[in-house]
């Protein structure tokens, strides 16, 4: 892969290969770089019901095969491997990987985000071990057994829906007494026997020695502390972006999203962002394959001059 790209994607999940199907159909040399699963976050929700077209048996995970498989049909090229360093100025960009380097006239960079950590005692010792970030890796897990939920948005309330199909219980633990959640979902939660409700309260504390075996929770209006035996603990408190490698390079928050227009333009010439990892409103994956492919046109545009 000695050549320069058209463009260099980072991140395979909904944002780059959708970024990808575009820039190839526009017969654009394309290379997305991916360091772990193609289908980013996507691939650990079971259920996506609000991605049109979704219905019957499409999961995250096969929404995200399919997805690759266009664009490679296209013509996009996949790399597995870790960009180390990134060098964005001037014509041609330069993506330094663990394993090789490799140019591109534009990048769009997708590289979505991760998992916020709850913040309760021994959350990271108990990680494994009770304590999860991802419902469709380990619900299996948790059969017939009594499992936690921490959080009231769309990624809580619809992992809890899916884990109720595994658990005994699900007790979700929410700090607020209404949750974030869209309304279908809470409808859903609110009428299945098995879901319950903790309002009001955070958790203190995972306990257990080898496994997880009660979490302590506490009232945050009342100050009352309470523990509650569970064998399963899922964390599902919003997303942090990935985007250490570009801090000082591009403008972003303070949280760390890429700044974009609504082109998907960086403040660098050439440089893109798409899906979760850049700041905007709604995170879902129908807005992140929207970005992808507002980015890849751009590109074009801006490889022939189009767009500055
Ligand atoms: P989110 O919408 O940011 O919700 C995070 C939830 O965690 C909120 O209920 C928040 O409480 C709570 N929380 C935050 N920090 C906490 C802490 N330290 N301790 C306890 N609770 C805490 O995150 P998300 O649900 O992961 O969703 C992220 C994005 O993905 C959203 O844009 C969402 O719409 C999208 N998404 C969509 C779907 C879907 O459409 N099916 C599924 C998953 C995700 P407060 O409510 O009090 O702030």
């Amino acid at each position: 892969m000695s050549q320069i790209f058209d463009t260099i994607i980072i991140g395979g999940g909904p944002a780059g290969l959708s970024a990808g199907l575009y820039a190839a159909r526009s017969r654009m040399k394309t290379l997305i770089i991916e360091r772990a699963k193609y289908g980013g976050q996507a691939t650990t929700t079971d259920e996506l019901e609000n991605y049109p077209g979704s219905i019957e048996d499409c999961t995250g995970t096969s929404l995200s095969q399919r997805m690759r498989k266009q664009a490679e049909e296209f013509g996009t090229e996949f790399l597995k491997d870790e960009v180390v360093d990134v060098q964005l100025d001037g014509d041609i960009k330069t993506i330094k990987c663990r394993k090789g380097e490799y140019q591109a006239k534009t990048i769009i960079i997708a590289t979505g985000a991760t998992p916020r950590l709850g913040g309760f005692k021994n959350e990271i010792e108990l990680r494994g071990k009770g304590v999860s970030y991802c419902a469709t890796c380990d619900a299996d897990f948790f059969t017939d057994l009594d499992i936690a939920v921490i959080g009231g948005g769309d990624s809580a309330i619809t992992e809890a829906i899916y884990l109720a199909k595994f658990g005994e219980t699900v007790t979700v633990i929410h700090r607020r007494d209404s949750l974030r959640a869209a309304k279908s979902l809470q409808e859903k939660a609110f009428n299945n026997p098995k879901i319950k409700f903790i309002w009001d309260s955070i958790p203190l504390e995972a306990k257990g020695e080898e496994i997880l075996e009660s979490l302590l929770i506490k009232n945050v209006k009342t100050g009352e502390e309470t523990e509650l035996p569970v064998n399963g603990c899922f964390v599902f408190v919003g997303y942090l972006p990935i985007s250490e490698l570009f801090k000082g390079k591009i403008n972003m928050t303070e949280r760390g999203d890429i700044i974009t227009d609504e082109e998907m333009r960086t403040n660098i010439p050439g440089v893109f962002a798409a899906g979760d990892v850049r700041e905007k409103s709604l995170r879902q994956v129908i807005t992140a394959a929207a970005d992808g492919a507002i980015a890849a046109t751009n590109a074009e545009h801006y490889i022939e001059g189009n767009l500055h």
